[in-house]
């Protein structure tokens, strides 16, 4: 109990001391049947299936007490950054009915229900918010979808296709598409047949690289691709889509393996794996809506039935993570109706505390490619003005130096026309935005949503964005992952970048705009209150909502390498246990 205040008087002038103690030992007991119970119903899952993180060695995805039936969950003798204004570090915290009911004022006494977790000096940090991703096409893959972005080599690439695949029946894919890139592995390429083969001979392995290729198989996977018209290589290599073989390929396993169960198993996993990296709460930004060719690549989806296997899971009350829904419109009629009807017949920001739609983004109308070239062109403008009409926020990204002015411009625009200053718009990615623009945007009530996505694959040219500039400039600001094709979802490798400027090659390539762990932690979790317009998420503070992360390590303490081995131990969202590495 070491500095616990166990004979101080709690907030309702009750005396905690002896009882407290007992309280604790109580709390262990009720600790273990809450695991044992909790595991027991995880091992169970979704559909009798393990779920990601079990099949990596770790706890499954829990759904457990200790939420809104009554009982406490009290924390004690921790390093809890708790990201209120005051940067506040305080020992424990008292969560009750979802919500943190004291913070660092000492363990109230609960009921018979109540369960004390002895931190013994560990890190906490308020839980993850993500406010630009795309988990909702993560959860939509084919197959069993396994992560490959912590892998650092081909070896790492072979352990974590072994480990999933030992929780996987015998002959069902093994499937990691998107969110990794191989300049990441120590040998920069992909592994090659004979590896796929040496790591997981029982199953079929489909490995693709960012939103279209290349991609590599093994031996199982060739056999079936070749059978059914796809050309792969006598290396198991699988050229590029669009419309070349990886694009077969997806469509095919697509056409083959995904059903309304498999997705719902995929959601189940992506919202799994998440809490293991302590995200508690994501905001997808869609995706580029699916035509059934070959050319789709791993961003396509159905934006309009995409979301059913997460609104199923909370149905059933399976999904313990956040997940906040954006609307992207991509069209190329002045008119946009699609995007009328969107405006017409859904509410912004609505839902409850699990489930809440958001605005339109991370795209608004017209074509992607000219969007990208600095041309956003009349359907854009036209449904820019509608978007503002019907007073939704509304996100866009940049890429480019030459994107972001003429967004900005044309925000400029609507806004002489309805005002927006009051609608926090949003701009992300911005690698190469300049400080006059961000004072314009920022004169529009606007904000900026930051990423190191340039992690995998950046180099000194292809570098940005511009954190240090951005932070000091004190315009809205918030953290996300932009996964998972073109990057990791994993945030403590995004924090590696925004504090260290280094590529996964090793590289420095974003020198003078690094900032401090504080900043880029209070970007990933406080500042992200702003983009979710809650304020009451992200912090961890008395009345808000009860989502904080245990370390394994201390954040503030590793060395800059360790902070990409940063995972949680344990993840709690509303007061409920999601996650458990059984470590604490
Ligand atoms: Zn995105």
């Amino acid at each position: 109990m070491a500095d616990e205040p166990t004979k101080r008087q709690d907030n309702d002038g009750e005396s905690s001391s002896d009882r407290s103690e007992t309280q604790s030992d109580k709390g262990g007991l009720s600790r273990r049947r809450f695991i044992a119970g909790a595991v027991a119903a995880g091992a169970a899952g979704v559909l009798g299936v393990p779920s990601v993180a079990s099949a990596t060695g770790s706890a499954p995805y829990l759904q457990v007490t200790g939420g809104d039936d009554g009982s406490d969950l009290i924390l004690i003798n921790g390093k809890i950054h708790t990201m209120d204004d005051d940067g506040t570090v305080a020992s424990s915290v008292t969560i009750r009915n979802g919500r943190f009911a004291n913070v660092g004022k000492g363990a109230r006494a609960g009921g018979p229900n109540t369960t004390v977790v002895n931190l013994k000096g560990r890190t906490v940090v308020p839980g993850i918010v993500d406010n630009h991703n795309h988990i909702v096409l993560m959860g939509n893959r084919p197959g069993f979808h396994t992560p490959l972005e912590n892998a650092s080599s081909v070896g790492e690439v072979q352990a974590t296709l072994a480990a999933r695949g030992a929780g996987v029946p015998a002959g069902e894919w093994i499937t990691t598409i998107g969110g990794f890139n191989i300049l990441q592995f120590a040998e920069s390429r992909f592994p090659t047949k004979a590896e796929l083969d040496d790591a997981i001979p029982d199953h079929p392995v489909f490995v693709s690289q960012s939103f279209n290729g290349p991609s590599a198989t093994n031996s199982a996977g060739a056999a079936i691709l070749t059978a059914n018209g796809v050309t792969v290589g006598p290396d198991g290599e699988i050229g590029p889509g669009g419309a070349g073989a990886t694009g077969e390929a997806l469509l095919f396993l697509r056409q083959t393996l995904l059903t309304p169960e498999t997705r719902r198993r995929g959601a189940a996993d992506a919202m799994s794996y998440g809490a293991s990296l302590g995200v508690t709460t994501h905001l997808d930004q869609g995706a580029f809506q699916e035509t059934g060719e070959p050319s789709d690549g791993a961003a396509h989806e159905d934006n309009f039935t995409m979301h059913i296997p997460f609104l199923e899971l909370y149905r059933s009350g399976e999904l313990g993570t956040r997940l906040r829904i954006n609307f992207l419109n991509l069209e190329q009629d002045v008119e946009t109706p699609q995007l009328v009807e969107r405006l017409k017949n859904a509410f912004p920001f609505f839902g409850g505390d699990l489930v809440k739609t958001g605005g339109i983004g991370e795209f608004t109308a017209g074509d992607f490619i000219q969007l990208f070239l600095g041309n956003p062109g009349p359907a854009w403008e036209a449904g820019t003005l509608r978007v503002a009409q019907a007073g939704w926020r509304n996100e866009n990204h940049s890429l480019t130096d030459v994107d972001f002015q003429p967004i900005i411009e044309g925000w400029e625009e609507v806004n002489s026309q309805v005002p927006i200053t009051d609608l926090r718009w949003v701009l992300a990615h911005v690698p190469f935005i300049s400080e006059e623009y961000v004072n314009r945007l920022k004169a529009l009530g606007g904000g900026l949503s930051l990423t190191g996505w340039r992690y995998l694959a950046g180099d000194a040219e292809n570098n940005g964005p511009p954190f240090r500039m951005i932070v000091d400039n004190g315009i809205p600001t918030g953290m996300s992952s932009d996964g998972m094709q073109i990057a990791p979802m994993n945030p403590w490798l995004h924090m590696y970048y925004a504090t260290t400027g280094v590529n996964a090659a090793g590289d420095l390539i974003n020198d003078g705009q690094q900032i401090t762990r504080e900043e880029v932690l209070r970007l990933y979790t406080a500042d992200n209150q702003w983009f979710l317009g809650e304020d009451d998420i992200g912090s961890i503070e008395v009345s808000h909502h009860a989502d904080l992360v245990v370390l394994n390590e201390d954040f503030f303490a590793v060395a800059d390498e360790s902070l990409k081995d940063l995972r949680s131990v344990l993840t709690v969202v509303g007061g409920k246990v999601v996650y458990d590495a059984g470590v604490v």
